[in-house]
């Protein structure tokens, strides 16, 4: 049965708001909270409820959100895979101490299968490790046997960040078909392909993560839930990429328009379009929440999300200032659920638009250096110095680099441009800077934060971010 993404988060929040907990609002993407970065799930808002500091009122037995989620440990798959977004909405309730298991999955049942209409045959199950609790409250709800499967931490223990309140935790997956899978006899729920879909999350929240990593237990049992609303949209809306739901196909239709392309024609233009698609979102709801572009924090994150959707727009020929066409969408779209979007348009097309002629002036001074260098070129593969030069004096991307020299049949000297990388860091690490983004931002020229990307060293510029890349 298809459904609107509308519809499915209105649907859901009833649901539970029935069920007696308070429906409450998102809450801002810059966390009340220094050990995170930025607000990358549902629970983020109710830690102190959690940890018993903060009371919910009576009559509730919880809380039930979507909120506005943005995650930069997905950053370099996003688009590559249909269910990863950098922003994304997700939908959540939330228990402290009032309901836990047998209630939580009952539900989460109840909703999939008779308010979604989820044929059940679909529907995969996961529990963490040793639970064998959970595996027997799934069953009496009429999973089978071979639905439910055990995994390990990564998958399903879950925490927000290094300390705090965290748990194992129980999935659902729903099996989009073998066709959309990686063909590999081990795929099953779990594996990183898009086959097996988690879209639902279920914490049993009861441990305390301390810095010394002890597990302390919360002095109640509770659930922290979480829902992937673009997911969810998809499997309602048949379509087995993110980014062909009703939203977010509408934004890949804006580059679509600019750049006259048509979607779905070639890969490479595909995955620009899906990137831009994406980055745009995560930027103005950044803006709306009062993040700036810099060269640290959170105000990195939005630079980098800025400058890496100008980059793809630039390789699918869109040049100039663009993105405020996404702005205008988006706000068209979204504007009803979230306000602070359309209150704040002025500001976000403003800092869109600085950002874009900035970086819009070194794309170009880099592109005529390239071409000037390419002209010379003897032989067939350009010099890892020459990349290197393109990134370090023109803050170039070796990836628009490469993108522009393959086109012409010409290769890059991948080996030496690492070469020269590292000698940069290296030479930076010589002069003290403090850690790895203060030397990109201090050596690396104005793009050195997209090489990362492509490089071999991930991002860890600063403890919450490597810590959300590590854990989430
Ligand atoms: P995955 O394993 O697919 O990366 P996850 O295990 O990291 O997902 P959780 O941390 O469990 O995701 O988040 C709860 C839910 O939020 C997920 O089940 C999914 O529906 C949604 N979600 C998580 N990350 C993303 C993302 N990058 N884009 C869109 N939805 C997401
Ligand atoms: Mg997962
Ligand atoms: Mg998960
Ligand atoms: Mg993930």
């Amino acid at each position: 049965r298809y459904m609107t993404t509308a519809e499915i988060r209105e649907k859901y929040l009833s649901y539970f708001e029935e069920k007696g907990c308070k429906r409450m609002p998102s809450s801002s993407l810059i966390p009340d909270d220094p050990s995170l970065l930025l607000t990358s799930a549902g629970m983020v808002q109710f830690k102190p409820y959690f940890l018993q500091q903060k009371q919910l009122e009576a009559p509730y037995i919880g809380t039930t959100t979507v909120q506005k989620c943005v995650r930069t440990n997905d950053i370099d798959i996003i688009g590559t895979t249909g269910r990863h977004l950098s922003f994304f909405e997700m939908l959540g309730n939330f228990s402290f101490g009032a309901y836990f298991k047998e209630e939580m999955c009952a539900w989460a049942y109840d909703f999939s299968v008779n308010v979604l209409e989820l044929p059940p045959e679909r529907l995969y199950f996961t529990v963490f490790e040793d639970d064998d609790e959970t595996i027997e409250i799934w069953k009496s709800l009429g999973v089978p046997d071979d639905h439910i499967s055990r995994l390990g931490e990564d998958d399903n223990f879950w925490r927000a960040g290094p300390t705090g309140p965290c748990g194992p935790c129980s999935e659902i997956y729903f099996d989009q078909g073998p066709e959309f899978g990686c063909g590999s006899p081990d795929c099953a729920p779990g594996c990183d392909c898009d086959r097996f879909l988690e879209y639902w999350n279920c914490v049993f929240t009861q441990y305390d993560g301390q810095e010394d990593g002890t597990l302390l237990p919360l002095p109640k049992k509770n659930i922290d839930t979480g829902m992937g609303l673009e997911r969810m949209a998809a499997i309602m809306q048949g379509v087995q990429s993110n980014y062909e739901t009703d939203v977010l196909r509408s934004l890949v239709a804006v580059g679509e328009r600019l750049a006259g392309v048509t979607y779905g024609d070639n890969a490479d233009t595909d995955l620009s379009l899906r990137i831009i698609a994406d980055h745009s979102r995560a930027v103005t709801f950044m803006i709306a929440d009062g993040i700036l572009p810099s060269n640290e924090g959170r105000g990195y994150v939005l630079r980098r999300l800025l400058r890496r959707a100008i980059m793809k727009a630039h390789l699918i020929g869109v040049e100039g200032h663009f993105l405020n066409e996404y702005v205008d969408e988006i706000v068209r779209l979204m504007g009803d659920v979230y306000p602070e979007i359309v209150e704040n348009r002025e500001l976000e097309r403003k800092l869109i638009l600085a950002e874009e002629e900035r970086f819009g002036a070194t794309l170009r001074q880099g592109q005529a250096y390239l071409e000037d260098a390419l002209g010379k070129l003897e032989g067939a593969t350009l010099s890892g110095e020459e990349a290197f030069t393109l990134h370090d004096t023109y803050g170039f991307p070796v990836e628009v680099t490469q993108e522009i020299a393959e086109g012409r049949g010409i290769a890059v000297d991948m080996e030496g441009f690492e070469a020269a990388m590292e000698a940069q860091r290296e030479r930076a690490r010589a002069a003290g800077a403090k850690d790895a983004e203060a030397a990109w931002s201090t050596y690396g020229g104005i793009y050195a934060d997209l090489l990362n990307e492509f490089g071999p060293t991930k991002f860890t510029g600063y403890a919450a971010t490597a810590a959300e890349a590590k854990v989430l």
